[in-house]
This record gives structure tokens, C-alpha cells and sequence, in this order.
């Protein structure tokens, strides 16, 4: 048998399935649309589904593909299974309502026998243990005898998602010989070793299970099959598993070159080596796709990802950063199927270099808190990790909760999840609040689901605002309805409509839709599965019926407002890229008639000198004029414009191309003015980072930049008007101000000096002697402890030798002070001791030194008495 090539086996399949009548078509993006039951596409099926439940009408009911899979479910097994990635290509054929059990069966083995031509006595199909009519198929037809037939039970061989389309499958097995087996008694089809691999699954969906396990036929049977390309190359190949294929096997040896080991010499170090080449793939698919690491859903998957590559690299040694050279040769050893990878190279490493870079700065620091962590565990005879600590590693050193548990596990201890899970809370809220409740195609379950698939519209808004056509379906929120009557919320289909519908980031139109008898206001215009534009609003008076001939007309102010921000977007794109790099990449962008948001990708904050260039180069492409043209041409002719395409956009076979003059050529399928100079005039209001690497930009354009700085000149007016002066002379008047300011807190620092002094009155008068000292006792009023500091140096200055004790009220408050001089403390003066006895008549305390003291309390009405007992307290201090 010919070895075959995983990039040869990947087009035999196609080319086999294209002489069967199917219709290749590219793969889909890994991030699924309009789907939320899922967060990343993990199965040749999983894109189609609209095409199976019947919501769309698929281009072709033969089908085949090759699509790009993520599973993270398997990252466990990744690198200790021969048969496992978490990155996969899966070949697929599907039929919908087409053909059925006798084709896909016969074509199946036609395809591995004939075509790649496995040995047939090595291979081994599997059914339900019920499907007789799939027994038959392979024994009578297929002619495999009853024995080498093996039938498993539902878990295994039924495919059903809670409630909806499901039915059993057959899946093929390939016994790659002794040598690859466990050696178990027993060990036969259906083993979890591997030396039975499992290639191939082939889904038979014949029945609806209503939820509560009735099943019932189906009216359109399906077909959807699924062969993992790289297991069916590591039959073909016969080789050890799926890390040692033609492809893969490159990107593996990169692996040990750049850590310096040799490949099967050490078990542990194979592992890590596997895992790195898996992982590194599943990345730059991911990156190329538009997935960010983030905290969170898809972002997260890559996290981890990446950031377990990084752990096992200086498992085997490699210090410092490696990714880059790795993913370069995933992109080059898979850029012919996948011609995305090259076109985002630039920013798939950078992405990968800054995600190695973070974690690189944190991971060995955070490897050595785990191993204290771990030496604490076993001092106090713990085998789970706190929350806590695993959520500190988390949140300060990037170790997500898996790495972390990972690591652990490898030494026999766990983490506390929910613990962790707790501490996790504000994190997980946003994620639990998107989580809805979702029927069979992951989406919310709407009214919309019941209207008949072959419904579409047709947009005939580019070139006109008002159009005339025939009422399709009207529905209220809950029911399709044969009228709408005044008062009702719903939506009207028609065949044909000029309002643009909410896509690409542009709002959709706004406007009326009114017959002779009824009028109906639309306030929004979405678009739905199969082609079909929903005008969302009420009935502002009479009836629209199903049938009925309606003049759609959209508001013209809110499109022409729209469309200048939708090509103020394009030229701000191009700007950003002019003035940053060609690295920025739009990551996602809001249209409305006010504003306009964009988003890109961007590593660190806009300087103002940068943002003021923007601006400037947006404004100068609206002066000059440029004429803005549309065309419709092939994806391959239009990507040769140099067109910028989105990241992870499914784009069709035909594309539409926006150009404005030589400036900027954007896919686009948006609204837009007919010459740049409509747009008036360009200004950004703010510029943030919303995530890792993105910013976002929001400017307004036209009348609204005109409304912008009327706002400003009234606020300048408010504010000369509050000064009493004009806008003019507003920096004169502020400056003056100032100064004045400043001016009155000098003054006003002086006169409480003042004041405090002449509270005091003639207070030498108040001295009286004590057994020869000189005792000073005074209350003032409203003076704070430093104050009284002041005072007290002072008058002890021209007591010369003495005491003084200095009592103030204060807002209900007292403060005490005293002080003894050198001379008074000689004779037994002490101002701490005297503090403290005084400070008891004024409900307080304190104390301190013999020379200073002060003190506290909270009767201020009491001060009398104590100033009165100082002379007797002193008395009692002296010798
Ligand atoms: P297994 O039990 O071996 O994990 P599965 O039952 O999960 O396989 P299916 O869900 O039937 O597999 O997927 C269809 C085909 O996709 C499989 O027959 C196999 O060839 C391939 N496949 C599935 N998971 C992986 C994986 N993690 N890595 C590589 N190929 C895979
Ligand atoms: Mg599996």
C-alpha cells in the first residue's frame, strides 16, 4: 500500500466525495456563528448545522468537507494516547435529506479499501446494537461477515443532544496489529488501547427525540460522518500515533531540535514533547481564527493552552521563548490548506510572543510559591490545595486553575475547586450572565424558528431609500400572525426592502412601512438565518396584512448619518494602520447614526501626538474628495486588490468591494456615502483599552462633530458667565483668581495667629507664684494642639522660669497642655503629671514627658475648674 501524505489523503477524500455528487466546501472558522451551545467548532457537523435542521437551505444536499476541530475534552489525553489532539482535522461527507444508510456505508469502504487501499481483513465496522438494517447493509452488501461485525450499546454507538434530531452510528476500526495492543485478555474492538483505532464515525440521524426519550422517524434522514485526517494518515503511514505523520512529525523534531533532546529515548520527556507539538498547532489556529487569550470562554482555551506549552518547554529544559519558531513551522506546514495562517502571520506571533512573554515573567516565580504551597501541604499532612492559594496563583502569577491542578496531580494532590470556584465569582458572573437557555441549534428559541426556511428577502437599499413589495410574514413577539393591527409590537418580512439590517457592526435602518389603510413604525432591522430581513417595531394606526402590497421607505437622516460613519470607519482603519503599523487589525466596530466605535488590535495606549495624526489624515482623505466605489467580485480577485478583509469572517464565493480612491479597499457589505467629502468632518473623543491588546476608538463625524464643539462653546460661555467675564478673558480671569486665592490664605493664616494671641487678653496678668515658681494656667478659645504648642513656647519665652498649662474647648473636645521649664522641673515641676490630673477634670486623658505634655477630654464646660485647680496641683508637685 502507498504511503499517502496527510495534505494527499486530505484531497483524495474531497476529490472522492466531489465525484459522488458532493459539493466541497472550505473549511469553517473555529469559532462557531450563532451558535452558543458551543465555544469552540469541535466536529466536520457542527458549522452545518442549520443545513441539517432544516433552518437553511444548503447550497448542495451533498456536502463534504474538511474542517478545522478543537477538542478540549481531550486535552488529557493529548500526548499519552497515540490518537488524540486537541487540534484535529476532521474529513466529513453529509447528505441532507438526500441519500442514506446503503451510500454512506458502501462509499465509506469504497473510499478506504479501494481508494487508500487499507488491507480489508484489518478493518472492522461497528453498529448500534439495534440497527439491524445497517447489520444487513455490511453483512449482505458490503459482504463483511456476522463475526467481524461488532455491535455496542447506546453510549457508544447512538449520537443524540437532549432533545432533536439523533440516531445510531457505525463507526470503522482499523486493527493496526499485536504490537500496538495492551496485551489484556479481551482485547478486542471497542479496547480503549490502541491497537483497534477508531477512523471513522458515520452518524445515520433518522430519528426526533422529543425530550422525553419518544422517538420518532424523521422526514429528512441524514448523513454525517467524521474521519479524524490525521488518524487515517497514521494508518496509511503505520506509524505510532498521530505525532509521528508526514506533517506532524516535522513540527515534532522542531520541537526536540530546539530543546535538545532526542525523540523516544525518555517517556516523560515524549509526553512533553507531544503535548508542545499539539498545543502549538491548536494556538495558531486559534489566533488565526481571532481568538485572544483572555480569562474567559474561547480566550481562556487559548490561555491554557499556550501557557501549558510554556510549562512543558522548561519541563524539557528550554529556557526563555520558543513559540514563535514553533508556530512558524505550523504555518508553513499547513498554509497551503489553510491559506489564513500566512496572511496573519505577523500577528499570530505577536499575539504568541506577548501571551510566552507574560506568563515567562511570572512562571518561575510561581513554579517556586506552588513548591512552598506543596512542602506546607505535606508539613501539615494536607493533599488539597486551599482556593485561595490556587486563585492567588491565578490571579498573580497566570497559572490558570487547570496548570495549577495539573502540576499538583502529577504528585498525588488535588485543589479545592469550589473553593477556588467561590473566589473565582466576579469573573464568572459575566460568563454566567451570556449563558442562555438555548434549543438544539444553541441558539435562543424565537418565533422566528417557525417561519418557513425558503423565506428570504432581497436588499435592494444600496442605491435607494424607498421601494415598494409584497408583505411575506408578520409576526407579534410570540406567533406568526396573518395581520398586525394598531398598538402591536411584531415584524414584517417582505420580498424585497431598502432598510439595511443590523450587520458588519452597522446598525440597521430605521423608517416606516405603511400601506392606504395601516402604518407601521420600524424601529430596528435585523437579519436572520437564510437571508431574511425582519423590520422590527409597532403599529402606529390601521392594519398591514400577510399579502399585501407595502411602501417601505427608510429615514433618510438616520442612513446618511450612518453611512458617513461607516466610511469615516474605512478611513480611520487605514489611518490606524499608516499611523501604527500593520499590525492593527479591526477586532470589531459599532455604526449608529451618533457615533462610530472600532476596534483593534493594539498593544499598548494611543500618545496624543498619535491620535492627533489620525485625525489630521482622516480629515485631510474627506477634504480631498474622494470618489467611493462599490463592486461585486470573486474573494480571490478582490484579496488581490489587497482588500482588508475581517479576521474569522465567513466570506462567500462572490464578495463586495469598497474602495475610496486610491486610499483604502475594504470587504464591506455596509452603506456608505457616495464621496468621502459628504463626511464633512472627523473627530475621536476617546481612545481605551477594552481587553488585552485591543483598544477602542469612538469618534463622531459631520454635524455630530458640529454638535461636539457647540456642547464645548456653551459650556465655555456657562463658565465666563459664572466668572463674570467673557470666554476670552476666561485665562486672565482664573489666573487672577488664583493669585487672590492664594493671597486670602496667607492673610487669613496670619489673622488666626492673631486672634489666637489676643483670646489670650492680658494674660501675663493671670500669673501667680507658687511657692517661688511662676505658674501660668489660661483657657482659650477654639485653638487646635499645635496652636496651643505655638502659644504655650511663647508665653513660657516671656515667663522665662515657670509652668504653663493651656486649656481649649474645641467642638465639644478639649485639648490640654502644659509645660515645665528646666528651673520649675529642678523644684519637682511635672507637666506630665500635671496633664494627667487636669486632664481627669475634663473627662480625658493623657500624659508625657516632665517638661511637655498633653492631653484630651470631652467637657469642655469643666475647663474653669481645672485651669482653677493648677496652682494647687503645682503646689503638691513641688519640694
Ligand atoms: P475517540 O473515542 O477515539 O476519542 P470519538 O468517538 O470521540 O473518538 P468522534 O466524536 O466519533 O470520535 O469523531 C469522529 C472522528 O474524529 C473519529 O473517528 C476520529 O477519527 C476523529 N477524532 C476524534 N477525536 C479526535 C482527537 N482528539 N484527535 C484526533 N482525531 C480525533
Ligand atoms: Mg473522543
Amino acid at each position: 500500500m502507498k504511503k499517502y501524505g496527510v495534505n494527499e489523503l486530505r484531497q483524495m477524500f474531497l476529490d472522492f466525495f466531489e465525484s459522488k455528487g458532493h459539493l466541497v466546501m472550505n473549511s469553517f472558522s473555529l469559532i462557531p456563528q450563532n451558535d452558543k451551545s458551543l465555544l469552540l467548532i469541535n466536529a466536520g457537523m457542527a458549522p452545518l448545522k442549520p443545513y441539517f435542521t432544516g433552518a437553511e437551505i444548503p447550497p448542495r444536499t451533498r456536502v463534504a468537507t474538511c474542517q478545522k476541530c478543537i477538542r478540549t475534552g481531550d486535552i488529557e489525553n493529548v500526548g499519552k494516547t497515540a490518537r488524540h489532539g486537541t487540534f484535529f482535522e476532521m474529513l466529513g461527507n453529509f447528505s441532507f435529506g438526500d441519500y442514506f444508510k446503503h451510500e454512506a456505508i458502501a462509499w465509506s469502504w469504497e473510499f478506504l479499501t479501494k481508494v487508500v487501499g487499507l488491507d480489508e481483513n484489518r478493518l472492522y465496522p461497528s453498529i448500534y446494537e439495534e440497527d439491524e438494517e445497517a447489520f444487513e447493509i455490511w453483512n449482505k452488501e458490503v459482504g463483511i461477515p456476522a463475526e467481524r461485525i461488532f455491535r455496542f450499546g447506546k453510549e457508544d454507538n447512538f449520537w443524540e443532544h437532549g432533545a432533536g434530531p439523533c440516531g445510531p452510528c457505525s463507526e470503522i476500526y482499523y486493527d493496526r496489529g499485536e504490537k500496538y495492543g495492551c496485551g489484556e485478555p479481551g482485547c478486542t474492538v471497542g479496547c480503549e488501547c490502541d491497537r483497534y483505532m477508531e477512523v471513522w464515525n458515520n452518524v445515520f440521524t433518522q430519528f426526533e427525540n422529543d425530550g422525553e426519550g419518544h422517538y420518532e422517524t424523521l422526514k429528512q434522514k441524514n448523513i454525517d460522518t467524521g474521519m479524524g485526517l490525521e488518524r487515517l494518515a497514521v494508518v496509511v503511514q503505520d506509524v505510532d500515533s498521530i505525532f509521528d505523520v508526514d506533517t506532524i512529525c516535522a513540527l515534532r523534531n522542531k520541537v526536540c531540535e530546539i530543546a535538545g533532546k532526542t525523540y523516544g529515548e525518555d517517556h516523560e520527556a515524549d509526553v512533553s514533547i507531544r503535548l508542545i507539538t499539539d498545543h502549538i498547532r491548536s494556538a495558531t489556529f486559534l489566533i488565526s481564527d481571532g481568538v485572544m487569550p483572555t480569562n474567559e470562554g474561547r480566550g481562556y482555551v487559548l490561555r491554557r493552552l499556550i501557557r501549558r506549552a510554556a510549562r512543558h518547554g522548561r519541563l524539557l529544559g528550554i529556557q526563555g521563548q520558543f513559540l514563535e519558531a514553533l508556530s512558524c513551522q505550523v504555518i508553513e506546514g499547513s498554509k497551503d490548506g489553510y491559506p489564513e495562517l500566512e496572511e496573519k502571520k505577523d500577528f499570530i506571533l505577536k499575539v504568541l510572543n506577548n501571551e510566552e512573554n507574560q506568563f515567562n515573567k511570572t512562571i518561575d516565580q510561581g513554579l517556586k510559591i506552588l513548591s512552598d504551597m506543596e512542602a506546607e501541604m505535606k508539613a501539615e499532612g494536607k493533599t488539597v490545595l486551599s482556593g485561595s492559594d490556587a486563585f492567588k496563583l491565578y490571579d498573580t502569577y497566570g497559572f490558570p486553575m487547570d496548570l495549577t491542578k495539573e502540576i499538583l496531580e502529577e504528585k498525588g494532590y488535588s485543589i479545592d475547586e469550589a473553593g477556588f470556584q467561590k473566589e473565582m465569582e466576579a469573573q464568572r458572573k459575566r460568563a454566567r450572565e451570556s449563558r442562555e437557555v438555548t434549543n438544539y441549534m444553541g441558539a435562543e428559541a424565537t418565533v422566528y424558528d417557525e417561519i418557513d426556511p425558503s423565506i428570504t428577502s432581497e436588499f435592494t437599499g444600496y442605491n435607494k431609500l424607498t421601494d415598494t413589495s409584497k408583505v411575506t410574514v408578520l409576526t407579534t413577539e410570540k406567533e406568526i400572525v396573518t395581520s398586525l393591527v394598531e398598538g402591536q409590537a411584531g415584524t414584517i418580512f417582505t420580498e424585497k426592502t431598502p432598510f439595511y439590517a443590523t450587520m458588519g457592526g452597522q446598525e440597521g435602518d430605521t423608517g416606516v412601512i405603511y400601506t392606504e389603510n395601516g402604518k407601521f413604525k420600524v424601529e430596528d432591522t435585523i437579519k436572520l438565518r437564510g437571508g431574511k430581513y425582519g423590520h422590527v417595531g409597532t403599529m402606529v394606526s390601521g392594519m398591514i396584512s400577510a399579502g399585501e402590497e407595502v411602501t417601505l421607505e427608510v429615514c433618510a437622516q438616520g442612513r446618511f448619518d450612518t453611512c458617513k460613519n461607516h466610511s469615516a470607519t474605512h478611513l480611520l482603519q487605514k489611518a490606524l494602520k499608516t499611523v501604527l503599523g500593520s499590525h492593527v487589525e479591526q477586532k470589531g466596530s459599532l455604526v449608529t447614526p451618533t457615533r462610530l466605535r472600532f476596534d483593534f488590535a493594539h498593544f499598548q495606549a494611543m500618545t496624543a501626538e498619535e491620535i492627533g495624526k489620525v485625525e489630521e489624515l482622516v480629515n485631510k482623505e474627506i477634504q480631498a474628495g474622494l470618489e467611493v466605489k462599490t463592486q461585486i467580485m470573486g474573494i480571490e480577485e478582490a484579496k488581490k486588490t489587497g482588500a482588508m478583509a475581517l479576521f474569522g469572517e465567513k466570506y462567500g464565493e462572490e464578495v463586495r468591494v469598497v474602495s475610496m480612491g486610491d486610499f483604502s479597499v475594504e470587504l464591506c457589505g455596509g452603506t456608505h456615502v457616495a464621496n468621502t467629502g459628504a463626511i464633512t468632518l472627523f473627530k475621536i473623543v476617546s481612545e481605551a483599552g477594552v481587553a488585552a491588546g485591543v483598544r477602542r476608538i469612538e469618534a463622531l463625524t459631520g454635524n455630530n462633530v458640529i454638535e461636539y464643539y457647540k456642547n464645548i462653546e456653551n459650556q465655555l460661555h456657562e463658565i465666563a458667565h459664572t466668572l463674570k467675564t467673557t470666554p476670552a478673558e476666561i485665562e486672565d480671569k482664573i489666573s487672577h483668581l488664583q493669585k487672590e486665592v492664594k493671597e486670602l490664605h496667607s492673610e487669613n493664616e496670619s489673622l488666626k495667629a492673631k486672634m489666637a494671641q489676643d483670646s489670650l487678653g492680658n494674660v501675663m496678668d493671670q500669673v501667680v507664684e507658687v511657692k517661688g515658681i511662676k505658674v501660668l494656667a489660661a483657657a482659650v478659645d477654639g485653638v487646635d494642639m499645635n496652636g496651643l504648642r505655638d502659644l504655650g513656647d511663647q508665653l513660657k519665652e516671656k515667663l522665662g522660669e515657670g509652668v504653663v498649662v493651656l486649656a481649649s474647648g474645641n467642638d465639644g473636645k478639649v485639648n490640654l497642655l502644659a509645660m515645665a521649664t528646666q528651673g520649675a522641673m529642678d523644684q519637682g515641676a511635672h507637666a506630665g503629671n500635671l496633664v494627667k490630673a487636669a486632664a481627669q477634670i475634663v473627662g480625658g486623658g493623657g500624659g508625657g514627658r516632665p517638661n511637655m505634655a498633653q492631653a484630651g477630654g470631652k467637657k469642655p464646660e469643666n475647663i474653669p475648674q481645672a485651669i482653677e485647680k493648677i496652682p494647687e496641683l503645682v503646689a503638691n508637685q513641688l519640694k
